[in-house]
């Protein structure tokens, strides 16, 4: 009577273990993902909202600290965009985020402009080009669609240039800038202050209406030292003298005005997700070496928590036996691809092996360096490191899109089986 029930908990207790890894994956990047944590950047202190719910379940979960709380503090100049936030052309107000994006280093802009269109023809005649820019000044510069695919190299370079000289040079006499576009709409953040405010739109048509008035307000708030943070700790493994890292950003890039949210569920909610859940693992089964749990701030702003971090290390840099990142693993339908896996080719066949004889994801793909996320500052003072990402499924990426409530967590639990064994076996 006793021993049927107890049979039957013992063959259900690992199904019963992989679904609780995954709803807490799912209250962990539904709770990251939501509205409240404002996009993890620099509205509303977005980041430190992030960086404390982190904590809590680091102090939860029951990991050691290096210090005195889990926080290691640094600050950055950053450019943000906390209120107002409006731009109209041709009368007809667009939506922040759905048709248009603010370069992110733009300063604050105010006014009602008549424009000037500069074509791609133009850009490859200077005279043309510089007579147009000094009847700009003033003026607001359009820049209508253009096909890439007729142009040469050296012709897209052109382009390109011209883009960027409206973008980010202080010479430009224009008060400013709309650039057409046809592509997706991928936003970035800023460390610096542009002399003047420029717009992506996103259009269907090949030749947007002209465009004669733009109708723009917004407002900035530029901090020259943001003070911003990386949460760290670790489980004590039986052996103390050397250590398995595993990294994941927290940090995405925050709001665009008061109502365009990026609330950054693939990047990177769900490898923080993949981070506590590996920590709550070590925890309840100690592992071998000592091993360290990193979430790292300003990722977006170009690697700066990871980079701190190689600069301000809490133990020699040396002593990491292995490094793996986690950035983006929401997805996996098409399997994972393993960043810096033709440089440790013993370690990424032993990935393929593990994934072969357990049966978990469709492919474990190689690939060589990529200084695309927080490893490379590890990887760049010669720790070995693997950076992994999902393969397939939603693309939303740097937009208003990559929201929690769209994205699947397909493969999530195979992949935290995977990951677990890989990890055990270093
Ligand atoms: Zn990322």
């Amino acid at each position: 009577m006793i021993r049927k029930p107890l049979l039957i908990l013992a063959l259900l207790l690992p199904l019963l273990a992989s679904a609780q890894d995954l709803s807490y994956a799912r209250e962990v990047v539904d709770t990251l993902a939501s509205k409240s944590f404002s996009g993890r950047g620099y509205v509303n202190s977005g980041d430190k909202t992030a960086a404390d719910y982190i904590s809590s379940e680091f102090k939860k979960i029951g990991l050691e600290s290096f210090q005195r709380g889990y926080f290691q503090k640094f600050s950055t100049p950053v450019n943000s965009f906390p209120g107002t936030m409006e731009l109209a052309l041709n009368g007809i107000t667009l939506k922040a985020g759905t048709d248009y994006l603010i370069e992110p280093g733009s300063p604050a802009v105010n006014g009602s402009f008549s424009t000037v269109t500069i074509t791609t023809a133009e850009m490859f005649d200077l005279q043309a080009l510089s007579g147009k820019l000094r009847s700009a000044a003033g003026k607001f510069i359009v820049i209508p669609t253009y096909d890439k695919g007729s142009y040469s190299k050296e012709q897209q370079q052109q382009i390109q240039g011209v883009i960027n000289f409206l973008r980010y040079h202080p010479d430009n006499p224009a008060a400013g800038s709309v650039i057409f576009t046809r592509n997706k709409l991928t936003w970035s953040a800023s460390t610096r202050l542009n002399a003047k405010a420029s717009f992506t739109v996103h259009t269907e048509v090949d030749e947007p209406t002209a465009m004669e008035k733009v109708k723009v307000n917004v407002k900035n708030k530029f901090f020259k030292q943001y003070k911003t943070q990386n949460v760290m700790g670790y489980v004590e493994g039986t052996n103390t003298d050397s250590l398995i890292v595993l990294t994941a950003h927290y940090d995405h890039l925050g709001m665009m005005g008061s109502d365009a949210i990026f609330p950054g569920a693939n990047d990177n909610a769900s490898g923080i997700a993949m981070l506590l859940s590996l920590a709550k693992h070590f925890q309840a089964n100690k592992p071998e070496y000592t091993t360290v749990f990193m979430a790292f701030g300003a990722e977006e702003l170009g690697l700066l928590g990871a980079k701190h971090y190689v600069e301000n290390p809490l133990f020699p840099l040396e002593s990491i036996k292995f490094l793996i990142n986690f950035d983006i693993t929401g997805t996996g339908d098409e399997g994972i691809q393993v960043v810096n896996g033709k440089l440790y080719r013993d370690k990424f066949d032993r990935l393929v092996k593990l994934n072969e004889e357990q049966n978990l994801l469709a492919q474990v793909k190689i690939r060589g360096e990529a200084c695309n996320s927080d490893h490379c500052m590890f990887h760049q003072q010669k720790v070995p490191a693997f950076y992994i990402y999902t393969l397939g499924g939603i693309q939303a990426y740097h937009d208003i899109h990559d929201r929690s409530e769209t994205l699947p967590l397909t493969e999530f639990g195979d992949y935290f089986k995977l990951v677990k064994a890989f990890i055990d076996g270093l």
